[in-house]
Formats: C-alpha cells, structure tokens, sequence
C-alpha cells in the first residue's frame, strides 16, 4: 500500500502543478492582440495575430506584394497562417495570396462563393490545390473562433448573387473583451444594406473603411451603426481612382472618427489589451482633409419634391460663392454659382429647379427641368477650386 502511494503522490503532484501552470502560461499568451494594416500601395493586406496565439491574414494586396507580404510575416518570426482570408477576387485583395499559400503554413482558407477568369484567380486555386488546401466558403453566419474573451465572426457576404463583385466581399468582425474591429473589405451600399438588415451587432472601435475610401461604400447609416472611433484607410499614394473619397473623409470627420492612412503612414499598427487600444503612430489631422470651408457654408437642406436647395452661410461674415458648384450626384448635373453671388452672415439662398424655378432676392433660377431624383439623390457643394465643402 505504502509503495503505491509512493507512485501515485509524485503522480498527483504532478497534475496539480500542470493544473497550474497551463493557465498561467495561456494567460500570458492572451493578453494582447496585434493588426498590421500592411502598406501594400491601393490594395489590402492586414494580419491580425490574436491574443489566442494564432494568426490570421485577411488579403495579400497585388500581385507584386506577394513577396513584401510574406517577408513582412517572417520578420515577425510567424510561420503559420491559421485563417487565411481573400475577401474577393479582386487582384488588389488576392494577388498576392498564391505566394502567401506557397510559402507559409497555412491552416484553412475562406474565400467567397464566387467565381473569375482571371489568371490571378486562378493562381490562387492552383496554390491551394499544390497544398492539398480546400477553400472554405466565406459567408455571412460563419463563425472562426468563439470563446468568452475572443470571437471571430464572418458577417458578409449575405446573399448568392450580385452584379458587383466588390459586394462579394467577406466582411469580418472580430472582438477581444471590450475592443472590437471590422474589416469590410471592398463591400459597397448593397452588402452594407443587407448587413444592417440583418441586425447584426456592428459597433466597433476599429472599422478598416470599405472598399479603399470609396464613395460606393461606407453609408451614414452604417458608419452610425458601426460607431467606431477609428478608422483605417487602406490605399495608394495619388492612385487613379481618387480614392479616398472627401464624401467619406467629410462623413468620418462629421462622426467624430480618427482617421490613419496607408498613403500617409505607411504601414499601421493598432494593439489592444482587450481593454485599450494603441497605435504605433497618431491620426492625420482633420484639417488635412478637405475639409476647411464645409464648417461655414453648408447645404441646410434638399426638397427633392419641390425642387428647393438650401444654400446657408454659418460664418460670422459675407462669404463670396461666385464660382461654386452646386451637383445632383445621381443625375450628373451641376449648377455654377453666377458671378457676385454673395451670402451674407448667416443668410441662406434658394437654388430652384422644375415648376418652381424662380429668381429674386436670395433665390437662384437653376433649370426649369427636373434635377432632383425623388427616390434619393446626394447633392455636393464644391467651392471654385473644385473642393467639396459639403453634402447633403
Ligand atoms: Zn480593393
């Protein structure tokens, strides 16, 4: 008897102290999550190592950033690639996605249910064929990790069908304890329509902007519902496509957003605690951002019905808009602001199109055809050097 108490002591003794220690050594681990918003010029690419230890990369920018991507991970002496995440095909998300399967451990990889002809699409099978790696359908109501300090859910793509391959995209939201982040990839109006639909729980401190900046994405609505405090642009110096948009660097500063990006800062990095988050460089400045002259002329309001655009001036003095435009987005018309049209302190103009174009005293004659789509139509105030001031 005494004998297999000599056997089993140092037996138990040794559970209690694994029982122990594996806590303690885990907690050590969860204690700080990492996103690299990677620098990969107008394309995506950001890696996230979660406090779970495991990592995951949500697109690998163009096809030459392939290789930058992939050295970039290995710096950080990160082999293995648990979630592997090619929001859409679009080269600027998955160009670089063939070398990142060739040349890391890689775990599982999400893309969505959807096909292209490119040879950059192609590439990307074949690498994952060449490792015997399936493609695990991106989806909305997919869920990667879910534990009570970690989750890790796909809330998009939604539907099956979309003209728009951008609408496509995988869009992700992840939470660690109380900070949380989404990544929408290039989803445009309709995907962000569908998402606030389903009633999904979207607030979160992080939003990296949908589709580069795009005027196609980030709608008031969801930006209120997301409700971040930073936002993360991911985008190339001077690229052709005019992205970001000033709609949405206006839209970000009107909700209070900070904003970093890629152009300016290169590669981004944010850190939380699960509680904080920190960042490896400060905001661009809201005066860096188009966004001088909106705070004292602003559209006060649109009729679409009756055809009455309100033009107000919120500044303390006679401001000169002689020159300015005036833009119905949806129809592409644009209204000039004749020569001496002044607005005094605190005065509004009428701009009036349709059967109720008049001029007078404060009241401009625009058209008498129709401008304004009843069914919604932006209006864009710029001033004479071409710079948006204003939206409605
Ligand atoms: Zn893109």
């Amino acid at each position: 008897m005494s004998k297999l108490k000599n056997t089993i002591l140092p037996i138990i003794l040794i559970f209690i102290l694994l029982a122990l220690f594996i806590p303690t050594l885990s907690f050590a681990q969860e204690q700080i999550l990492k996103i690299h918003f990677i620098d990969v010029g107008q394309a995506d690419s950001t890696l996230v190592e979660l406090p779970n230890g495991e990592n995951m990369l949500i697109d690998a920018g163009n096809n030459d950033a392939g290789n930058l991507i992939v050295n970039y991970i290995r710096n950080l002496n990160i082999s293995k690639i648990d979630y592997l995440i090619g929001t859409h095909p679009h080269e600027d998300h998955i160009g670089g996605l063939d070398n990142v399967i060739s040349s890391l451990n890689i775990s599982k990889i999400y893309m969505p249910k959807v096909t292209h002809t490119t040879k950059t699409f192609k590439d990307v099978l074949l690498a994952a064929k060449r490792k015997n790696l399936s493609i695990t359908p991106a989806r909305a109501g997919l869920n990667l990790i879910s534990n009570n300090n970690l989750k890790v859910d796909i809330i998009a793509p939604i539907g099956t069908n979309y003209h728009e391959l951008n609408n496509w995209s995988a869009v992700i939201k992840v939470t660690y304890q109380d900070t949380s982040f989404l990544f929408t990839g290039d989803a445009e109006v309709d995907s962000e329509h569908e998402i606030l639909a389903l009633g999904v729980d979207l607030h979160s401190n992080i939003l990296k902007v949908g589709h580069h900046g795009s005027a196609s994405s980030t709608t008031a609505l969801f930006l209120r519902k997301i409700n971040p405090k930073y936002a993360i642009i991911s985008v190339g110096q001077d690229n052709k496509y005019g992205h970001p948009d000033p709609i949405i660097i206006n839209r970000l500063n009107l909700h209070g957003v900070k904003i970093y990006r890629t152009d300016r800062q290169g590669t981004i990095l944010a850190i939380s605690d699960g509680k904080k988050i920190k960042f490896n460089t400060v905001p661009i400045a809201m005066t860096d951002t188009n966004n001088n002259s909106g705070s004292k002329i602003r559209i006060a309001s649109v009729d679409l019905k009756k055809e009455i655009v309100k033009i107000q001036n919120t500044h303390e003095s006679t401001i000169d808009i002689s020159g300015w435009k005036l833009v119905s987005v949806k129809g592409g018309q644009s209204f000039i602001f004749p020569p001496a049209t002044i607005i005094k302190a605190g005065a509004i103009i009428k701009i009036t199109s349709g059967k109720n174009a008049k001029s007078g005293p404060n009241n401009l004659k625009w058209t008498d055809s129709y401008i304004w789509n009843n069914d919604g139509d932006p209006a864009r105030l710029y001033d004479k050097d071409g710079k948006l001031v204003g939206e409605y």
